[in-house]
């Protein structure tokens, strides 16, 4: 592989938008990264170039076989002017795992990790300054062999585009009601639920949307064989705190290992509380609960980091956690974890690689 990055910059620039435009990937940056693969010649034809639109023959096995992978993770303009990117090995690292689950050649993650922070250099003014918020960064890759038989490609495309994103709480914490799934599941255990491809996005519509219907914000997934045990919660890994010890579900490949689950059991395990990582099963939650011992329900996701989770509804069975409050661990993580981000706090792990 040519270790050169070719540089097309485009001759109209958009205008940035205001912090108060932001929300969540509506808006792209005047860039992309992208490289090619085909087989016996590897990944080549690094470049940045205009983002735009590609021509796609409709035959594309990406199209009609799923044949994809991506990532999320984000850069942030620290308190004292720094560009910074949370973890980005650790992300690129994972999306070789899922590029080996759907027999996706992997990616050089150096050289993806030099083109991302080329990339976020032309792109820098790009990374919003309000409080909060920052640039998401979607690295994905597709298949782009035009074939209609079930094979894996032997061509694909990898980019990485970018969109800066607003505050996720611009109000502080909004605690969500969360409907216990019982009928629908995301992933089972040798399928595809540790990858991040849009396999696993497509299976969670429609639980997803039939939640919002009843008035929940996401579903709480169980696991596809017993119904019984925890997996995630939305597109988010769950913790629950019991009785001061903090217990989130093994990843024993249904469920994706989160940088930012990874990431709180860093701190809470520095912070010298009991962190497990082990089989929880909803009767479990609902039976702490009874005995009052269950003290915080939260979410850990790249996006929000922490979410916490108010109410439970398991068929009917109703649970407030915590009065509906946010709890004392959830806060004192998220302000941990983003103070880390944001530069404000001491990255005592070496997490933040500045470009
Ligand atoms: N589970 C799923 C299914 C997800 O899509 C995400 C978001 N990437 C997570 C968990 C949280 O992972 P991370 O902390 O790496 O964002």
């Amino acid at each position: 592989m040519s270790s050169e990055i070719s540089i097309n910059l485009t001759n109209s620039p958009k205008p940035k938008p205001k912090d108060d435009q932001l929300g969540f990937g509506k808006i792209f940056t005047d860039h992309m990264f992208v490289m090619d693969y085909a087989e016996g010649k590897g990944w080549y034809n690094a470049r940045i170039e205009p983002y735009g639109p590609f021509l796609m023959d409709p035959a594309n096995i990406v199209l009609h076989y799923g044949q994809a992978i991506f990532e999320g993770m984000k850069a942030y303009r620290t308190v004292d002017g720094k560009i910074t990117v949370f973890r980005p090995r650790s992300y690129l690292s994972r999306m070789n795992r899922s590029a080996e689950r759907l027999c996706i050649p992997p990616i050089d993650v150096e050289f993806v990790l030099k083109g991302l922070k080329k990339l976020l250099s032309i792109e820098k003014d790009w990374v919003p300054s309000g409080e909060m918020t920052s640039l998401y960064i979607r690295p994905f890759i597709i298949a782009t062999d035009s074939f209609l038989g079930v094979k894996p490609s032997a061509t694909y495309r990898l980019f990485i585009i970018l969109s800066p994103v607003g505050a996720y709480y611009p109000e502080g914490f909004k605690p969500v009601k969360i409907w216990v799934e019982s009928e629908y599941v995301r992933a089972v255990k040798g399928g595809l639920g540790f990858a991040k491809t849009p396999a696993n996005y497509a299976a969670s519509l429609l639980a997803a949307e039939e939640a919002k219907k009843k008035g929940y914000t996401q579903v709480l997934w169980l696991d596809g064989v017993e119904k019984k045990y925890i997996e995630e919660v939305g597109t988010m890994n769950i913790f629950f705190k019991i009785n001061d010890e903090l217990i989130t579900p093994p990843l024993e490949g249904s469920i994706l290992g989160g940088m930012t689950r990874d990431s709180v059991i860093q701190v809470a395990s520095q912070w010298g509380l009991k962190v497990s990582e082990r089989n929880i099963s909803i009767e479990e939650v609902y039976a702490a609960h009874a005995q009052g011992t269950l003290q915080e329900v939260f979410g850990t996701g790249t996006a929000a980091v922490i979410s916490p989770v108010s109410l439970l509804d398991w068929n009917g069975k109703v649970i407030t956690i915590n009065n509906g409050e946010t709890g004392e661990t959830s806060l004192r993580l998220y302000d941990e974890i983003t103070g880390i981000q944001y530069g404000k706090l001491a990255d005592k792990f070496g997490w933040m690689e500045e470009i």
